[in-house]
């Protein structure tokens, strides 16, 4: 066997592993407790049924971040939190955001003029309810977060405007 007829063996065996397996790799910043970066890694997407995500989350965090819901202004659990520490993806455990980046909007929604990683949130054009947004969700799992809008003050002038029912927070230094 040449070296060529090696090397499409290879190939036909990669794309193989590849249409027989569901998981498809993302790549993620992970970060410590303590908010520092453990750099980037590929990992597996999480992919779960309607079910397995109804019983993992509240129903109102089911609604907000598998179809596309949002929390009443003033009733998320995080808007007043001006605690240290980090915010993570309530489905798959994602850091998402700092509360370094975290300030008071006056909207009664999370607000933040960051993601903790630019890696670890997508930003799709969402045309619904007539407006032209931005949704925000999280790289690994699909969840959808909020939306980010321009208004937002110093040094990107965006604000993340997140659903706290999709967040789970742990002071700095804390699992
Ligand atoms: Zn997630």
């Amino acid at each position: 066997m040449n070296r060529r007829s090696l090397l499409s063996g290879a190939v036909v065996i990669a794309f193989a592993r590849k249409a027989h397996s569901a998981a498809e790799l993302v790549e993620i910043e992970s970060f410590g407790a303590n908010g520092k970066s453990l750099g980037l890694s590929r990992v597996e997407k999480i992919v779960k049924s309607e079910a397995e995500w109804r019983v993992q989350l509240s129903s109102l965090a089911f609604e907000v971040t598998r179809k596309d819901g949002t929390e009443r202004a003033f009733t998320g659990p995080y808007w007043d939190n001006h605690a240290d520490g980090i915010y993570r993806c309530v489905c798959c455990d994602t850091a998402l955001f700092d509360s370094k980046t975290k300030y008071d909007s006056g909207t009664g929604w999370s607000s933040f003029f960051a993601p903790i990683s630019k890696t670890n949130v997508v930003e799709n054009a969402d045309m619904s309810f007539g407006m032209r947004r931005v949704a925000v969700s999280c790289k690994r799992c699909d969840a959808h977060l909020g939306h980010v809008f321009t208004d937002g003050p110093k040094p990107t002038g965006l604000r993340y405007c997140i659903n706290g029912v999709t967040l789970r927070f742990a002071g700095r230094g804390q699992a």
